[in-house]
């Protein structure tokens, strides 16, 4: 058995897709289209909402949005993943609405008009956009930054906004991002995602330290190398995964406040989190011992970032596969947000010969990569989708990651 390959569209063939929805369903056309891509994190997985680094690659694969801009307050939005059109004016969008889908489109406007960094008299109307995309939902590979970031580069676009040109600008449209899915979508996510399709680098990985915002790129070019990502999308869903986010995610916070630390990133591996899990150890009930599971996940991962970060900075990329397996064990043994599918990825693609694995993205389901030599992806892949088939599991869908770009226009 072979398994399923998800290919990326060519970039001109997924923005005349958007362009095409739209005209179709608008009778007009669009201002111009957008894309923007969804990401794979290499390592630093429950590190973002923790003040902690992460390090993700924007895929090749991305959601295209065609877009115009009205003069009132109307939102209009399709996907061709959705039934139907959506609906409605700027004042239904606010925090406790149950916009569905919608909130992922319009609560980037919401956020924007609703944060200082908009230039002053400068206001987000209404607007119509279709929605096309070759980003699998709920993979672990962020189809929902993918569509907040196309959004917010168009709308950078038609509203004049100024804020698509530079770092520093593209950081304030990943926060609006982040706040649309946190405070309209209702996910209680971190920013690693916003930031990767919007900041990161083709051919680079983005280092990203969320406790200042800074990021640094870091070649990433495995094919030099001789090596590849495979992602492995196990089609696997859980339905308790936001509870269990938000859960974990309060863990870490009390926690921290426990430790009278701002966040976990303020614990250092080794003497500092011994004596941090001691204290946390205490009163010595399964809650505790819960807590202090978490808590060395997160110090421990933070650590593995930057080993992993100097391993490329070294050159020595070939040599990062053993990070890769320790962040697979913490995040099932310690964070225990792996599955039974995340878990037979793994172990078949090492023992297929893999030089590192793990699970990536939020968990419960999701994506594995596996770090590869360039001509055995295909034979890994093939024992995996076997592997699957011997399990009852349903088949996973590969797809190949190269480091590429981030949001931005696609046609004028
Ligand atoms: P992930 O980001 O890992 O793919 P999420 O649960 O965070 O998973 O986001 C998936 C949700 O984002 C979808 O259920 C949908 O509401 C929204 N979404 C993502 N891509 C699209 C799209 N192309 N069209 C409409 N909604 C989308
Ligand atoms: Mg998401």
């Amino acid at each position: 058995m072979t398994g399923e390959w998800l290919t990326a569209w060519d970039r001109s063939a997924g923005a005349r897709t958007a362009a095409e929805l739209f005209r179709s369903r608008f009778g007009a056309e669009p201002d111009g289209v957008w894309s923007a891509p969804g990401r794979v994190n290499l390592i630093g997985e429950h590190t973002d909402y923790n003040g902690g680094l992460c390090l993700p690659i924007d895929l090749p694969h991305r959601t295209y949005v065609a877009l115009r801009r009205r003069d009132d307050d109307v939102l209009r939005l399709v996907s061709e993943r959705e039934h139907a059109m959506w609906t409605g004016t700027a004042d239904q969008v606010h925090p406790g609405a149950d916009l569905g889908w919608a909130a992922y489109a319009a609560g980037v406007a919401w956020a924007l008009n609703a944060s200082s960094d908009l230039a002053p008299g400068v206001r987000i109307a209404g607007f119509d956009a279709a929605v096309t995309s070759c980003v699998p939902y709920g993979a672990g590979l962020s189809s929902s930054a993918a569509l907040e970031s196309a959004v917010a580069v168009a709308l950078n676009d038609v509203c004049d906004l100024g804020l698509g040109g530079s770092d520093a600008g593209r950081a304030v449209l990943a926060a609006a991002c982040v706040r649309a899915e946190n405070e309209i979508a209702g996910a209680p996510t971190g920013g690693m995602d916003q930031s990767s399709s919007l900041r990161a680098q083709p051919g680079h990985a983005l280092l990203l330290d969320t406790r200042d915002g800074t990021v640094r790129h870091v070649p990433f070019d495995l094919s030099a190398h001789g090596l590849a990502l495979l992602v492995i999308d196990t089609r696997a869903e859980h339905q308790l995964a936001d509870g269990q986010y938000a859960n974990r995610r309060a863990t870490c916070e009390a926690a921290a406040a426990r430790l009278g630390r701002a966040t976990l990133r303020e614990i250092g591996a080794g003497a500092e989190l011994e004596a941090a899990l001691a204290v946390l150890s205490e009163p010595g009930d399964g809650e505790a011992q819960t807590t202090v599971k978490r808590v060395r996940h997160v110090v421990t991962e933070i650590a593995r970032v930057e080993q992993f970060v100097a391993l490329l900075d070294d050159g020595r990329v070939a040599e990062v596969g053993p990070l890769m397996d320790a962040s697979h064990v913490s995040l099932r043994d310690d964070y225990e947000v792996s599955c039974a599918e995340l878990d037979l990825a793994v172990t078949v693609a090492r023992s297929s010969g893999a030089l590192g694995a793990r699970m990536t993205g939020g968990g419960f389901g999701g994506s594995a990569i596996a770090l590869v030599e360039a001509g055995s992806v295909d034979r890994i892949a093939t024992e995996i989708a076997d592997a699957f088939g011997e399990a009852g599991f349903t088949a996973p869908v590969f797809l190949v990651a190269d480091a590429s770009a981030p949001a931005d226009r696609d046609t004028d």
